[in-house]
């Protein structure tokens, strides 16, 4: 996929945070299970340690119920955001991370209203480094990308991308993966305007509020990736001028990879749908293809059915 060149990053919708500093340059990110005795990892693992560490913490429900641990808030000093545009975004993650926040909420600037009747409100993308304060309580770098209902506001590392997707998952993810976590975490924030984060009171299962809560935002992902193409910025410009079956197949790769049962394979061996948070990666890939082929929020009403 490429970002139109011309198009204007839109940067209301996010702000920076520098400073926090990095851990100590160690491992930032939890390996579940013990995936990482022996000291060498490998890039699978790696893979999913990321998507798990991305997809696992990301609705700000675990924060919601107070466990928040870690960070030590010293990253909240404002910085400058020096993308600007299509271009910058083509070159560097941070900037795709800016433009895929402008594409998600133009679309669903207009999908909302249009399927609700209600107004969309657009809110921030907080990119930061190290760690930062959040509504919710410290967020840090181990914590990947999630959504907070109680500022409404997502919250990413910038070095989460830079180093993990460029690096690692740079092949195997391609740009739209990121625009697929983007996504995924507005789907959240479109869920807290449902005011379907409010039903969740079930944390862990197959058929718990928690596994409905992500597969829904999964679906949700699946209905601004169908239309992502047609989202503009400020000024009418395209955002997105390339955009073709493999980069979805990648998005669609990146759900997949993230679902509960993968996880836990790789981490213990065995899968466990009692401890389940996220959905099988099956459940995962299906949702997010029900958004994408039904577009509607009602299609994606995963609390209206048990077959999910
Ligand atoms: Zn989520």
């Amino acid at each position: 996929m490429r970002f139109n060149p011309k198009a204007r990053i839109d940067q209301s919708q996010i702000e920076t945070r520098s400073g926090g500093g990095r851990g100590g340059g160690g491992m930032r990110l939890p390996i579940p299970g013990g995936g990482g005795s022996g000291g060498k990892i490998g890039i699978g693992t790696i893979v999913i340690v990321v998507l798990f560490v991305i997809l696992t913490q990301c609705t700000g429900v675990d924060v919601l119920g107070g466990g928040t641990s870690g960070g030590s808030g010293s990253g909240d000093s404002p910085a400058a955001n020096s993308c600007q545009s299509g271009e910058d975004a083509n070159k560097s993650d941070e900037c795709a991370v800016d433009l895929f926040t402008n594409s998600v909420q133009n679309f669903w600037s207009k999908a909302y209203p249009e399927q609700t009747g209600q107004p969309y409100d657009v809110v921030k993308t907080v990119r930061f480094q190290g760690s930062t304060q959040s509504g919710c309580g410290a967020a840090g770098a181990d914590m990947g990308p999630f959504y907070c209902p109680n500022d409404k506001q997502v919250y990413l590392d910038s070095a989460f991308f830079d180093d993990m997707l460029e690096g690692q998952l740079g092949a195997a993810g391609g740009p739209f993966a990121i625009g697929y976590v983007i996504a995924h975490e507005y789907g959240h924030h479109v869920e807290d305007q449902l005011g379907v984060l409010g039903q969740i009171r079930t944390q862990r299962g197959p058929k718990s509020d928690a596994v409905r809560v992500e597969l829904m935002a999964d679906c949700l992902a699946g209905i601004w990736a169908a239309g992502a193409q047609k989202t503009t910025d400020a000024n009418g410009e395209p955002i997105i001028s390339e955009l073709n079956q493999d980069d979805i197949k990648r998005a669609i790769d990146a759900a997949q990879a993230v679902g509960d049962d993968r996880i836990q394979k790789r981490s213990s061996g065995r899968v466990d749908t009692d401890s389940f948070t996220h959905g099988s990666a099956e459940q995962r890939v299906r949702w997010f293809n029900q958004g994408m082929e039904r577009g509607t929020i009602k299609a994606c009403d995963t609390f209206a059915t048990d077959n999910l």
